[in-house]
């Protein structure tokens, strides 16, 4: 599953397109900022053309969302408000955590108990979160090239026969759709098939 945080940004329409041109449908966990507001419609071209658009952050400001599980659901709220113009924000049940399930920074803002509580939250509310093994670290300090991306990928996938890949789609992270032809042909020519997060973990 090849899976993009912290989009829609100016980088989409060229991440649309290198999955458009290698037919493969990814997932896209997606913020409301305000920043990238702008480019919120082209979440309504991303779900036609078959891709699974997920929750992720309104803010992706840890230090508002971890502050406590009511903070952490009103920002979803928001989320989902802001993006409901342009997709079906109702129908979705998959989420990913700012900092992953197993992030430390929210202990800092809510305590050691906080994501334990979200966790159990989420699949009380019939949804799922997801978590990554793959880290194609694209959005590190220094800008990555599109050949250390591919390169990231290929080790961290290592000898993992499932593999959900973390990747990003902001305005600071071009390389990575100019990485995605190459990282697609390395898993084909590996025998892996792309899915989408909804094909391979059922909503619980
Ligand atoms: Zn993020």
């Amino acid at each position: 599953c090849l899976t993009f945080d912290d989009g829609p940004s100016k980088t989409t329409p060229e991440v649309l397109a290198a999955l458009d041109a290698a037919g493969v449908h990814g997932t896209f966990f997606v913020v409301a900022t305000g920043y990238n507001e702008k480019y919120l419609p082209l979440l309504t071209q991303a779900a036609a053309a078959g891709h699974q658009i997920a929750l992720h952050s309104a803010s992706h400001e840890y230090s508002d969302i971890y502050r406590s599980s009511a903070a952490y659901w009103k920002d979803i709220a928001l989320l989902k408000q802001r993006i409901a113009p342009y997709v079906d924000a109702e129908s979705i049940r998959y989420l990913r955590f700012p900092g992953g399930s197993t992030n430390t920074v929210s202990r800092r803002y809510g305590g050691k108990g906080l994501m334990p509580q979200l966790k159990t939250e989420v699949e009380q509310r019939g949804w799922q979160w997801v978590d990554w093994n793959v880290c194609a670290e694209d959005a590190v300090g220094g800008h990555p090239s599109a050949d250390t991306i591919y390169r990231n990928v290929v080790r961290e996938t290592g000898e993992q026969p499932h593999c959900v890949v973390l990747m990003h789609d902001s305005a600071t992270t071009r390389t990575t759709a100019e990485a995605l032809p190459d990282i697609i042909q390395w898993y084909r020519d590996q025998g892996f098939t792309f899915c989408r997060v909804e094909q391979v973990l059922p909503a619980p």
